[in-house]
């Protein structure tokens, strides 16, 4: 059963935590218990391919769902014809002490497709299993990645619609091709004349009006969201995590029960959130390494004990970390206070009206047993991905970068030489301008055309372009509505009209 991180009282189904995604009092549901694995279980896992090993994990945590229901799910998921690499996940050797775990190797050539191509799903489910009957409109506002992402996860999923919003002015040309391209009988884009904030602010605004809200509802629909504070997209993260393990047992890199580090890019805290819940698990993990660009909001608490969201916003070469407010932490709070959840209810209560809370020297101790922090910026990224491909002919996209270059200062700072594993987020084709430039400042010239610029890395690099991102070249436009952010709700209106 689930439970809120700010009060205990009520308990629900895994298929009510998905299909609700927030709680009733603003809190992230929560599993009542976090199951434990055994060694034996552990070793099973190695012989399996990703999907079994989805099916491993995934049934600990949604008991509700008969096996049926999640092999479809899974099924559904985690195919060759939506992953560019039968391993899913691939682990990707650098030397005996360093691995990356790829996980752009979905739809949309970032990570966010490990938990959004099956979210829909494991919601789809959901409605069922709680007899639910209004149709989902899922909103999205999105500064790039989760749009495309969500996108392809819930195109044609039955009894769920999708609207995107991005800002005009506010996403890369490769993002804006992969979102009006998109095809899907359930599916709408539309971009907002400004930039994200408008975008966000409309979606929120939307989303808080109880009369636009009930007058949906008079007509069968109910709005829901996808975002990375819900159950249905943390659980699957956790399956990575294993898998990268059960890799490294199974080639012979680890001896079984010999600890790794994993050092993760982070943005929300929900990637490196998961791999807290496998070392919870029982998965002999050392230290989770949280990697951040300038905007260090995370790296400050994980050194102070203090959020603080009060701080200048820095636009990066490294965007989908371009956070302030890393909502998944909450789930951290509740488990470093032993489930005290008047506490972390007081502390969100005073970032919410101060924009800042103190966890203190006791908490801030049992935090850094785990967690280790630091952030890079633009110049040092940059040099990163430069200084991996001159020396292991690897080609990093930004936000990996960040992570490797804090994976070394970890080594450099602390001694610890245990293994590590950088988890690696996005495809370097997904930002084909930065990595071309770093990687030969000398000879690069940006270029109008995207595809000019995908065929010029694949040259150099040898690298091939994924598929899904190549294709675009040739893909009809389909969505071109463009609107003001006041506008957004009588579009909303339209789109549903339209496709009564
Ligand atoms: C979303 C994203 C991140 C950050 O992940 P969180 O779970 O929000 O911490 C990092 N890199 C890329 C490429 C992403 O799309």
């Amino acid at each position: 059963m689930y439970i809120s991180t700010r009060g205990k009282n009520d308990h629900f189904f895994a298929a009510e935590a998905i299909k609700t995604g927030i709680a009733g009092d603003g809190g992230l549901f929560v599993p009542t218990t976090i199951p434990k694995i055994t060694t034996e279980w552990l070793v099973s896992l190695a012989n399996l391919d990703y999907g079994k090993r989805a099916f491993a994990i995934l049934s600990l945590f949604l008991p509700d769902y008969s096996e049926e229901e999640l092999q479809f799910c899974i099924d559904a998921a985690y195919t060759t014809e939506k992953f560019d690499n039968a391993a899913i996940a691939p682990l990707v050797a650098i030397n005996g002490d360093k691995f990356v775990l790829e996980l752009w190797h979905g739809p949309t050539s970032a990570f966010k497709d490990m938990a959004l191509q099956i979210l829909p799903q494991l919601l789809s489910k959901a409605l069922v299993k709680t007899k639910e009957t209004a149709e989902i409109v899922i909103l999205t506002a999105t500064s790039g990645d989760t749009g495309k992402a969500a996108l392809e996860g819930f195109k044609d999923v039955k009894q769920i619609k999708i609207i995107v919003f991005y800002p005009d002015a506010g996403v890369s040309p490769i993002q804006r091709m992969q979102m009006v391209t998109q095809a899907g009988s359930n599916v709408s884009v539309v971009a907002v004349r400004g930039n994200f904030d408008d975008t966000q602010t409309g979606v929120k605004n939307i989303f808080n009006d109880k009369n636009y809200n009930a007058d949906l509802a008079a007509q069968g629909f109910q709005l829901s969201s996808a975002n990375s504070i819900n159950w249905g997209r943390l659980a699957p993260q956790i399956v990575y995590y294993f898998s990268a393990y059960a890799d490294m047992v199974r080639d012979g890199h680890l001896e079984l029960g010999q600890p790794v580090n994993f050092v993760v890019p982070t943005g929300n805290f929900g990637n490196i959130l998961a791999g807290y819940y496998a070392k919870k698990m029982g998965l002999p993990i050392g230290k989770l390494i949280c990697a951040s660009n300038s905007n260090n909001v995370l790296t400050e608490f994980l050194h102070t004990g203090v959020y603080n969201r009060k701080r200048p916003f820095h636009k990066t070469a490294s965007p989908s970390m371009d956070i302030l407010i890393s909502s998944n932490l909450e789930r951290l709070l509740y488990y470093i206070t032993d489930g005290d959840t008047v506490q972390v209810s007081s502390w969100m209560a005073e970032l919410n009206e101060h924009g800042q809370y103190n966890v203190g020297e006791q908490y801030l101790a049992a935090i850094q047993e785990i967690f280790w922090a630091d952030c890079v910026d633009d110049d040092e990224t940059l040099q990163m991905v430069h200084a991996v491909y001159e020396e292991h002919h690897y080609l990093a996209d930004p936000h990996t970068a960040v992570a490797w270059q804090v994976g070394e200062r970890y080594r450099q700072n602390t001694g610890d030489d245990r293994v590590q594993i950088i988890v690696s987020t996005a495809s370097p084709f997904k930002f084909n301008e930065s990595v071309l430039s770093a990687i030969d400042s000398e000879n690069f010239i940006a270029e109008k055309n995207e595809f000019a610029m995908l065929e010029q890395l694949s040259e150099r690099s040898g690298w091939s372009i994924p598929p899904a991102l190549a294709a675009l070249e040739n893909e009809p436009i389909r969505h071109e509505i463009v609107c003001n952010k006041e506008e957004m709700p009588t579009v909303i209106k339209q789109i549903l009209e339209k496709n009564k």
